[in-house]
């Protein structure tokens, strides 16, 4: 057993359901938040929990440099680690190292690359990558992809698509043959002596420490990533190579990289028609509030994006009534909640002109609040995409 969607509701191309994972059940379609060093940054994990998030995203990469797998391991993987008793999801590494364009080398065993931290020397193979993230111990983990840079002439796209596949294969065997070896897998752990259901202990140094009853006889699922740069005619063949391969899920790479947003989506609306109904589609990456509502209508289950967390970092707030930029004048004196329409902590509490004061002074909580805001934002944005699919 690792991961599987039950749909329970559809209307049009879109669905609504549940993905049953080895930490808890998720209600899809979800959009999943950015937590790249095991943090959603400026986010503590009990506010996570209230904000109604069910899974969190975690860079492969960055937790590759800091603090590396052997911690995190040893720690007793990513979500006893993190205190995250939730479902967690990891890239492959392959996006990041594609965008290192200047410190990485592709070859057909993998990316050797430097670090953005020190400039010292890694490569990542698929083997690697998911070495690594069964080290990480992420209820889902992503095959190790090249990510096809824009624009790319038809030659490069085939040859990048055709790289991708022999890495999935690649990827795939790796995983069955380690797929028990991740920190929380049946028979890893002693066995408890009290054992409180799903109460989760929070010491590692516990030798009691089992983890959780949901996590017995569970592994982690490996996803595919569809690729096929730009062209449809690509996509539609790597979609129906990489479903022969056989994921229990399929992810729709390489998009949001430089491409108009008109393109991008001609590309996932093209793609979907070729992925599995009765497996989880997860679009990675994209997008703003309306984009995720448009995909999750058109049959996406899952995705993810910085955009909430990266603009709430930099003022810029999504609301009922548009995009607000916090940082201006105008909100000086502007007593307000930030968005009226808003039932998230921060609208209930705070006006717009504490929070432009907190942003012009630089505080920390101006970050905290203003991520909370966007998050519950893109939250609710997809609660309300699921009742409009169950109230057809
Ligand atoms: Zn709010």
């Amino acid at each position: 057993m690792s991961v599987h969607l039950q749909i329970e509701a559809t209307r049009g191309a879109a669905r609504a359901g549940r993905l049953i994972t080895p930490h808890g059940e998720v209600e899809t379609p979800v959009f999943m938040p950015v937590g790249t060093l095991a943090s959603v940054k400026g986010v503590p994990q009990d506010v996570l929990e209230e904000l109604g998030v069910q899974i969190l995203l975690s860079n492969t990469y960055h937790l590759y440099l800091r603090p590396g797998v052997e911690t995190v391991r040893k720690m007793g993987g990513l979500h006893r680690f993190m205190a995250w008793d939730r479902a967690i999801l990891t890239d492959s590494g392959g996006f990041q190292v594609f965008s290192l364009t200047e410190l990485r080398k592709v070859s057909e065993e993998g990316v050797a690359f430097r670090s953005h931290l020190d400039g010292s020397s890694h490569f990542l193979s698929p083997e690697k990558a998911m070495e690594i993230q069964i080290g990480l111990g992420a209820d889902i983990m992503m095959a190790f992809d090249e990510c096809t840079e824009y624009p790319a002439d038809g030659q490069r796209m085939r040859n990048s698509m055709e790289l991708t596949l022999r890495w999935a294969e690649r990827s795939k065997k790796y995983f069955e043959e380690h797929k028990n070896e991740v920190p929380w897998a049946a028979g890893r752990q002693p066995l408890a002596v009290s054992h409180q259901g799903q109460q989760v202990l929070r010491s590692a140094q516990d030798d009691n420490f089992i983890g959780h009853e949901h996590e017995k006889d569970q592994t982690q699922a490996l996803f595919g990533i569809v690729q096929g740069g730009m062209d449809a005619a690509l996509r539609r063949e790597s979609a129906e190579r990489t479903i022969d391969i056989g994921f229990p899920g399929y992810a729709i790479g390489g998009l949001s990289v430089g491409e108009p947003r008109e393109l991008t989506r001609d590309i996932v609306l093209s793609t979907l028609e070729h992925l599995p109904a009765d497996k989880p589609r997860y679009l990675m990456g994209v997008g703003t509030p309306e984009e995720i509502a448009q995909y999750a209508q058109a049959g996406v289950d899952m995705m993810d994006c910085v955009l909430p967390t990266r603009a709430a970092r930099h003022g810029l707030l999504f609301t009922s009534e548009g995009k607000v930029s916090i940082k201006q004048a105008r909100y000086a004196q502007d007593e307000s909640a930030l968005d009226p329409g808003c039932d998230c902590r921060v609208c209930q509490r705070y006006s717009r002109a504490y929070l432009r004061h907190l942003y012009a002074a630089n505080e920390l909580l101006a970050q905290v609040l203003n991520t909370v805001h966007n998050l519950h934002y893109y939250l609710a944005t997809m609660r309300t995409v699921r009742s409009w699919i169950r109230a057809s």
